[in-house]
Formats: C-alpha cells, structure tokens, sequence
C-alpha cells in the first residue's frame, strides 16, 4: 500500500496561468496567452484589445517573456469567453500544451541584419514540434525554450535551453557543454535536450526548470551525446556559468524604441500596460501580417506613412530612446497582488513622471511589493523593494533604504 502524502510531503503545484488554467490574484482572475517568438497577427492584436475592454481592466500586458496576459476577469465565465476568442483568433492552438510554449525570440530577426538569420521560421518548427510531443506537455509552465540569431539579446535572458545562430551553441540553463547544431539539427537538438531533462527528472515534478536539477547541465549532455555533435566549450566570457549569454560588446540587448528608416518600428508601453485604443492603433497602422511582441515591453511592427511617430505618441507608446521610462517595470503590487506591502506601480509612476530624459545605456530598474521579486529581470539591475515602512534599493551588490526615485538615480550611477 503507498505511503499517504501530508499536503506538506507534494511538490508544489506549478500555478503558471494560461488562457485555460485561470491564476486568481487579488483583485480577480488573470488569464495568459502563449506567443512563441512573440508573433501575432494585427487581427489578433485586435481580438486581444477587444477582450481586454469587454472582459478585463482596458489593457493588454506584456509579460517579460513576450507573452500578453488579461487581468481582473470576473469570473469562470469571462474566462470560458476570453478562451473561445483566443481560440478563434488562431492564439491557441493546443489546450494540451498551451502552457509550456514558452519560446523566446530574437524581436528583430528577420528584419534587421545585425542577426546571423532569420529565426522566426525555426520558432514555428520548434512550435510544431513542441505540440507534437506528448510527453514534453509535462514540462512547467515556466520552462523556457530561447532561438537567438546571433545577436546575443534573448540569449541574456536566463533561458533553459538556448540556440544561438552562428555559433550554433545549445547552452544549458546559461552554460556551454559543447553541444551544437546548424540551423536544420537545431530544432530536433532542443525538443532532445527538453526530453532529456523530462527524462532525468523523472517524478520529481518541483524539478520545474532545468537549473533545479542538480548538475542538469551535465547531465542532460552526458544523456544526448554522443547522438549530439560536440565541440570543446567556448571559453569566451558569455559562456560563462551565470544563466546569461551577454552580448559581446556589452551593449543593451534591448532593440532600441523608434523608427527605422527600413519602415520598422519600436514602440514601448509604459510598464507594460498596453491599452485597448493603444493596441487597436497599432494594429491599424500594421503594414505586414506580422506584430512582434518583445520581452522588453515594446512591439515592433512594419509601418509606413504620414506621422507615423507622432501619432504613436500621442497614444501614449515611448519612442525617444531618452525617454525615462525605458528599461522600469515593476511586478503587480497592491491591489492586484494579496502579498504586495506596496502599489508599486503608483508609487514608479510618481517616480518616473518627475524624471527628465536619459542619456546612454543605464541599468534595468525593478520595483517590486514584496521579497519574491516576481519578474526580476535576468542580469544586473537595480530593485527597489517595498518592505511594508518603505522600500529598500538592491544595486550592484549594495543594499540601502530608499525610495523608487532614488532606484531611477541608482541606475545611472547617481545616489541620493
Ligand atoms: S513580487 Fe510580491 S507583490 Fe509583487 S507580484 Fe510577486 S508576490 Fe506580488
């Protein structure tokens, strides 16, 4: 007879929302949609505006995995209705695996030469090839797939699994075995190494991510070779075995707010708050079939015409790269979260608003209600934590009190 399990004795449950599994948060439900590579179609954008007016709070957020979520749905019933209209954009092609499509892409890929290749056809092989795997339906909500072109920018952002062009290294929750692939082995290499993990996880299902396992790196190598081609490990600084790959010049990976004189353009949205008129806008001025939402809480689209910037901005998108609110964003604090000791995002927004523009490449700054520090960015940045009498301001190992302004200054290197 199996021993009986105590509630403490299971592994905790992976709470990741999806568009059919609800996340009850303080101030009512959130639903999340799944875009690998972060590609949706104007007319899904629209479907999406729609709902967030109709069912939600009037916005669509972006999440740092370039994936879009609903919040303060009122009940099972709103969220039946937000899935029948995902499904009927063409957002949710799978009820089985629609929580762990989670599958980073280079944003400019495709459009701009500084990748080695274009990805977004390897994003939908690897899409593909996900939803065909019954047994990868068991990976978490929170395992993370990444196909860099070559440019080093999703390649910073703490994936399990990340294939980078060129190089054609497979690195391991940030770290380089030696395993590679070109472009047509890169796909079957990654759905292989996801098995692998499954495999040697086996029924330890709190082994969420593949950094949970210990030595999973190694031992997810030592499970694929030799089937897998192998080289000697680069020794260069980004393969190094922090979850990072940074860019080799040490630029922000972050593709730059703006228009480009190739008819590209970048717009951010303030802490990742997208509106519905917001959203509709950009899908009016869409001149492709294609919308790429970043993880960097900006989308890029093909547009042409009179104004095109003007009229963005008068939307209330970001796109003077000196604008102060590039690089802030901030977790849900108080009223959407039970645990938030703070509103952060009012108290970032009276932060930001009395900030002038910014000059040169500063540090991520993340404010957080609590000690769980929910959407950290990967990599250096600047937190500002509410401790319940105020905040406490972490940067570059330091650790004082503070407040969100004073987490702004520190990221230019400024105290106050
Ligand atoms: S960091 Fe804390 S307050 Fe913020 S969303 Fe997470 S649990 Fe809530």
């Amino acid at each position: 007879m199996p021993a009986s399990t105590t509630p403490s004795d299971r592994p905790p449950e992976d709470r990741c929302p999806g568009a059919l599994r609800a996340h009850q948060a303080a101030d009512g439900l959130l639903v999340r949609v799944r875009l690998p590579g972060g590609q949706l179609s104007p007319s899904q954008l629209r479907v999406l505006a729609g709902l967030a007016r109709d069912e939600a709070d009037g916005a669509v957020e972006l999440t740092s995995r370039g994936n879009l979520q609903l919040r303060r749905l009122a009940d099972d019933s709103s969220v039946r209705r937000v899935a029948d209209r995902v499904a009927g954009a063409g957002l949710l092609p799978t009820a089985t695996h629609e929580r762990v499509r989670n599958l980073l892409a280079s944003p400019l890929s495709g459009r701009d030469p500084a990748g080695r290749l274009d990805v977004r056809p390897m994003v939908r092989d690897l899409d593909a090839a996900l939803r065909g795997a019954a047994d990868l339906a068991s990976l978490s909500g929170r395992f993370l797939f990444a196909l860099d072109d070559g440019r080093h920018d999703v390649s910073t952002l703490g994936a399990d699994l990340c294939w980078t062009g060129g190089s054609g290294i497979l690195r391991l929750a940030g770290t380089d075995t030696g395993l590679r692939a070109g472009p047509d082995g890169a796909v079957p290499l990654l759905i292989a190494a996801a098995r692998a993990f499954l495999r040697l996880r086996g029924d330890r299902r709190d082994l969420w991510r593949l950094a949970d396992l210990p030595d999973g790196p190694a031992l997810v190598t030592a499970a694929l070779a030799p089937s897998a081609r192998t080289a000697a490990p680069d020794p260069s600084p980004c393969t190094s075995a922090t979850a990072t790959a940074a860019p080799p010049d040490g630029t922000d990976p972050a593709p730059v707010v703006g228009a480009r004189r190739d008819g590209v353009v970048v717009a951010g949205v303030r802490l990742g708050r997208l509106t519905t008129e917001q959203a509709q806008l950009l899908a009016d001025l869409a001149d492709s079939d294609e919308i790429i939402v970043t993880p960097w809480r900006s989308l890029v689209l093909d547009t042409a015409g009179p104004d095109i910037v003007g009229r963005l901005v008068t939307a209330g998108l970001l796109l003077d790269p000196a604008s102060p609110w590039l690089g802030v964003t901030a977790c849900t604090g108080r009223p959407g979260c039970a645990s938030a000791l703070a509103d952060v995002r009012r108290d970032v927004t009276e932060a930001v608003t009395a900030t002038g523009p910014v000059r040169g490449r500063l540090l991520p700054v993340h404010v957080v209600g609590c000690e769980r520090h929910c959407g950290r960015p990967a990599g250096p940045a600047v937190l500002a934590v509410a401790t319940g009498s105020g905040y406490r301001i972490e940067a570059g190992g330091t650790s004082r009190p503070g407040t969100p302004a004073a987490a702004l200054a520190a990221r230019a290197g400024r105290q106050t």
